[in-house]
Parts: structure tokens; C-alpha cells; sequence
């Protein structure tokens, strides 16, 4: 696995969440799941640039749609 950023705090994330970050893998849903009433997460190996460990598209979007709260 590529050197990662470091998790954020736990209470960030929720169990299915920390699954995938601690392990290296891009937690973010899906805005349309192909399951009704479940949640889809992305999936993909997180990006090492990525401070929420979002695969490289979801972290790149996260830049462009609100820099200011990035990282935050
Ligand atoms: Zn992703």
C-alpha cells in the first residue's frame, strides 16, 4: 500500500467508514446506489494525497467544490 495521509480523528468517521479508510480505501457513498436503501461506497484505493483518503476523483471534487473546508 502507498504511504497515506494519517486518519483523521475516529469520531469522524463511522464504523463502515473507518473499515474503509483504515485499510486504504476511498469511503466515499455514491450518490446513486444501485441498491435502494443501502449505502454504496466508492471503493477505490485511497489517494496518498488525499487528507480524507478519498480515491483521487473524489478528492479532487472535494478541492474544487469547497476549498476552504478541505482538510477541515
Ligand atoms: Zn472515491
Amino acid at each position: 500500500m502507498p504511504e497515506l495521509q494519517p486518519m483523521l480523528a475516529r469520531s469522524r468517521y463511522c464504523d463502515e467508514e473507518w473499515e474503509y479508510a483504515s485499510s486504504g480505501s476511498c469511503d466515499r457513498e455514491l450518490e446513486c446506489g444501485i441498491y435502494p436503501g443501502r449505502i454504496v461506497r466508492c471503493g477505490q484505493p485511497s489517494s496518498p494525497n488525499s487528507f480524507y483518503r478519498w480515491c483521487d476523483e473524489h478528492d479532487r471534487d472535494a478541492r474544487d467544490e469547497n476549498p476552504a473546508a478541505y482538510g477541515k
